[in-house]
């Protein structure tokens, strides 16, 4: 619901594709770019490099984006950032203080982006992956990978152009809006997971990245709020959500002509808080019973210190599972019941490991700052695991899935926590 109202806030710009229609100097220039394109010896080298991916993509060859994240040196409240009003909507405060960051707000369609914390920039997204589908635009830690001025994807039948093409993550990218090779704009609903800008903001969003630079891809609480029935789980007006429900993860590469094969998705809902705030406590969200508390390095999985809460809603059990806390309160016990908005710990960063997962760019290895969020979920058994078993290839080793599922989550036995947890406010749009 969310997501879709998004996409139909953008559809007013569908009346500015007419504007590309080819001039006669225009065609003479795309047919003589898709003759150079399509060169035979060109076109097997795309074939090579792109494998078979499937018609869903209009993205084009994966190139590895893979920056240790370690190496990225990062603080809060450092610095010229820390001159800002954080009250004043002119000058937002920026999620990390980087020289040189960008912020996607999935919610707001937005991409804004800072320099030594000041905000100089910001563009509209006219489209993005359709929430809930594999191809979901990805949120999290990236950086700016390829920059390709004039790239066309073969794997569109026909080919299309997604002209100044910026890599988000893997075969995601962020690109002008879409057009046949005649410069026929591709209908509006033609996606594959990308973020596409109208012309003008895509050539300036080319110029002005750099490869490195910093992304944070994400969804906000904003025009949303917790339903009167639970308590939120967090502060959830000063946290944004680091990763959503059923966020692709690339985690092998198959080869196979089924690209969806090639991700794991995110079972729950990763929520990290913003830089300034004090409250990280973690609320129990509606009345129930404690069914599991797992210590940090006590067979949590990449958990870290994790708390299950059993409840009755609507005649339905569902256990809610709070991740990677920095403690756990001490007086819980299991077996004993515990009322909505209790408190059950504070927010964390343990846990963690490659052995269970890979989180994007962030890397697995290490714990830091950028790991401190909840990943809480929703689900219909109170395991660490998925509810329906199922398998996961993680750096090439098959296990159990932790924190992901090699298909739609709700299929092993996941909810989609903020779907059922949070409604529109009235008013918004
Ligand atoms: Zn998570």
């Amino acid at each position: 619901m969310k997501h879709f109202l998004i996409s139909s806030k953008a559809l007013p710009a569908q009346a500015g594709r007419k504007k590309v229609l080819p001039s006669e100097a225009r065609r003479v220039l795309i047919s003589s770019k898709a003759r150079k394109k399509v060169l035979p010896s060109r076109a097997r080298q795309v074939l090579i490099f792109c494998g078979f991916l499937t018609i869903f993509s209009i993205g084009s060859c994966f190139v590895i984006n893979k920056i240790p994240y370690k190496e990225l040196n990062f603080s809060f409240h450092q610095g010229e950032a820390a001159i800002i009003n954080i009250k004043d909507k002119n000058n937002p405060y920026p999620k990390l203080n980087m020289p040189r960051l960008i912020e996607i707000n999935l919610t707001d369609n937005k991409i804004s982006f800072f320099n030594n914390g000041f905000l100089e920039n910001t563009f509209n997204i006219l489209s993005q992956g359709p929430y809930g589908k594999w191809y979901e635009t990805p949120t999290g830690y990236y950086k700016v990978g390829s920059k390709e001025k004039s790239k066309i994807s073969y794997l569109a039948d026909p080919p299309v152009y997604m002209n100044y093409a910026v890599q988000l993550y893997e075969d995601f990218y962020i690109h002008e809006k879409t057009k046949y090779l005649d410069g026929t704009p591709t209908a509006f609903t033609f996606t594959g997971g990308c973020l596409r800008l109208d012309s003008s903001d895509a050539l300036n969003f080319f110029n002005l990245v750099k490869t490195g630079d910093q992304i944070i891809s994400y969804d906000s609480f904003s025009g949303y709020k917790i339903k009167d029935q639970f308590a939120p789980p967090v502060d959830y007006k000063n946290f944004w959500i680091r990763q959503r429900f059923n966020n692709p993860i690339r985690s092998v590469r198959l080869g196979s002509d089924d690209r969806s094969q090639e991700y794991i998705h995110h079972a729950g809902l990763d929520l990290a808080p913003e830089p300034f705030i004090q409250d990280l406590n973690v609320y129990n969200i509606y009345d129930g019973k404690i069914s599991a508390i797992v210590k940090n390095g006590e067979g949590d999985h990449g958990l870290g210190n994790t708390i299950i809460i059993e409840h009755l809603i609507n005649n339905q059990t569902i256990y809610s599972l709070y991740g990677h806390l920095k403690e756990i309160k001490s007086d819980l016990v299991v077996g004993e019941e515990i009322k909505k908005g209790d408190m059950v710990g504070i927010v964390g960063a343990t846990g963690y490991g490659c052995d269970y997962w890979r989180v994007g760019e962030d890397g697995c290895e290490s714990e830091g700052s950028l790991d401190t969020h909840l990943h809480f979920e929703f689900k219909t058994k109170p395991v660490l695991h998925s509810p329906v078993l199922s398998q996961c290839k993680i750096n090439n080793k098959i296990v159990n899935c932790y924190g992901y599922t090699p298909s739609d989550p709700t299929q092993y036995g996941y909810l989609d926590p903020f779907l059922f947890l949070f409604e529109k406010e009235v008013g918004s749009i």
